[in-house]
C-alpha cells in the first residue's frame, strides 16, 4: 500500500464533515480523464458539474506517455497518491496495452488502492424504449483476483497458463458489502453467481462465503445461479434479479450483459469501492477507440459515475438534479447521442443537459 491505511469509522467521519461543508467549501476530487473517448467525456461531466454549481474541485491526471518503475505503470504515483488524499475520484476509460510487460492501468488501480468492490447499477431509463422497462439491477464485482490475478506464464512451448486466485478474505469482504448494500438500500434479493460445479475449489471457496455471509442477514433471500443459468434468466427475465455478487470476471462479463438489457454500454455507471473509504467512480465501458475523437461518445455513463461519486459524498441534492437533467433530455428524444438512435455530438448532447439542471 501506498499510504497508512484509515479505519472506515473515520472515513465516515470525513464523509459526513464533507457535506456539512459542501454549501460553501469546494471539495477535492481526482479525475482521470483516460484514454480514448475519455477526455470527451470529462469534459461533459465538467460542463454539467459546472453548471449545476457542484462543488468540486477536480485535481486532475492523465495517464503518462512513461512507466512509472514506482507503479510498473503509465499510471504515475502521483496519480496514486491524489486518489489517497482526496478518498474520492472520477475516472475516464483507460484503455488496455496488451502485451508490453506492465501492469494494465485499471488493475493498478484496483490493486494499490484496494478497490475490493465494484458496484454496477443498471436500470431501464423512463423514456427510452427497449425490450424491458423494469430492469433494476445492482451487480457487485469482486474487484481485485480472480482470473485478473495478473499471474500469467507458458509452462511448455504451445502451454500456457493463467492462475486464477480466489481468497477467503476477499470474497468475505464483497460477500458483506453485497448484502449490506441489500439490507441499506431497500433490496431484498442477493443473488451469489457462481461456476463452482466445474471450478470446484475456486467458486466453492466464493459460494462458501456467500452462504456464511447470508447466514446473518435473514432478511434478505438469498439464492445461489450457475453462471450459465443466470445468463439465460437475465436476457428472459432481468426482473428475476435484485442485487447480484459474483467473482470478478463474470461480474465484468455480465455487467456489460446487463447494459445491453437497457440500452448499451454508453448508459451504465459503476463506483469502485475501497476498504479506506475510497469511492472512484468510472463508466462500465472502455475507451472506444472506434469512435474516439469523433464527438460521438455518449457520456452518460460518466455522468451517472458522476452522480454515483455526488451521492457517497452526501451531495444529493445536486446527485438529483443531474440525474433528473439526464433522464429528461433523454426522455425528451431531441437530443440523443448515436449509441441511442440518435444524431447529436457529445457537444450538442451535454448542452442540452445543461438546459435540463
Ligand atoms: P469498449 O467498451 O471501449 O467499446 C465497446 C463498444 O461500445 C464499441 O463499439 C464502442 O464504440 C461502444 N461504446 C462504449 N462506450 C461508449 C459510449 N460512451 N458511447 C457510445 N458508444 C460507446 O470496449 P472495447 O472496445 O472492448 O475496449 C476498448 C479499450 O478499453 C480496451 O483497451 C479495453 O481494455 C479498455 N477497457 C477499459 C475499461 C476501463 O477503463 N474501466 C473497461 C473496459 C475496457
Amino acid at each position: 500500500r501506498l499510504l497508512g491505511t484509515s479505519t472506515s469509522s473515520s472515513a465516515t467521519l470525513i464523509s459526513a464533515s464533507r457535506a456539512f461543508f459542501s454549501s460553501t467549501t469546494p471539495i477535492k476530487a481526482t479525475l482521470f480523464p483516460g484514454d480514448g473517448i475519455g477526455p470527451e467525456i470529462a469534459e461533459s461531466v465538467k460542463q454539467v458539474f459546472t453548471a449545476a454549481d457542484v462543488a468540486i474541485e477536480w485535481d486532475e491526471h492523465y495517464v503518462s506517455t512513461e512507466v512509472d518503475p514506482r507503479t510498473n505503470s503509465f499510471l504515475t504515483w502521483e496519480s496514486l497518491q491524489s486518489v489517497l488524499d482526496n478518498k474520492v475520484g472520477l475516472k475516464g476509460p483507460m484503455a488496455t496495452p496488451i502485451g508490453k510487460g506492465h501492469r494494465s492501468l485499471n488493475l493498478t488501480l484496483r490493486k494499490e488502492l484496494n478497490l475490493y468492490a465494484n458496484v454496477r447499477p443498471c436500470y431501464s431509463l423512463p423514456g427510452y424504449k427497449t425490450r424491458y422497462d423494469d430492469v433494476d439491477l445492482i451487480t457487485i464485482r469482486e474487484n481485485t483476483e480472480g482470473e485478473y490475478s495478473g499471474l500469467e506464464h507458458q509452462v511448455v512451448k504451445g502451454v500456457v497458463e493463467s492462475i486464477k486466485i480466489i481468497t477467503r478474505k476477499a470474497s468475505m469482504r464483497v460477500a458483506e458489502y453485497a448484502f449490506l448494500y441489500a439490507k441499506t438500500h431497500g433490496r431484498t434479493k442477493v443473488s451469489a453467481i457462481h461456476k463452482a460445479n466445474i471450478m470446484q475449489k475456486t467458486d466453492g471457496l466464493f459460494l462458501q462465503c456467500c452462504d456464511e455471509v447470508a447466514e446473518k442477514y435473514p432478511e434478505i433471500e438469498y439464492e445461489k445461479v450457475v453462471i450459465d443459468n443466470c445468463c439465460m434468466m437475465l436476457v428472459k427475465n432481468p426482473a428475476l434479479f435484485d442485487v447480484l455478487v459474483m467473482p470478478n470476471l463474470y461480474g465484468d462479463i455480465i455487467s456489460d450483459l446487463c447494459a445491453g438489457l437497457v440500452g448499451g454500454l454508453g448508459l451504465t455507471p459503476s463506483c469502485n469501492i475501497g476498504e479506506d473509504g475510497i469511492a472512484l467512480a468510472e463508466a462500465v465501458h472502455g475507451s472506444a477507440p472506434d469512435i474516439a475523437g469523433k464527438n460521438l461518445a455518449n457520456p452518460t455513463a460518466l455522468l451517472l459515475s458522476g452522480v454515483m461519486m455526488l451521492r457517497h459524498l452526501k451531495l444529493n441534492k445536486q446527485a438529483e438534479q443531474i440525474h433528473s437533467a439526464i433522464i429528461n433530455t433523454i426522455a425528451e428524444g431531441k437530443y440523443r447521442t448515436a449509441d441511442l438512435g440518435g444524431t447529436s455530438t457529445t457537444t450538442e448532447f451535454t448542452k442540452a443537459i445543461c438546459d435540463h439542471l
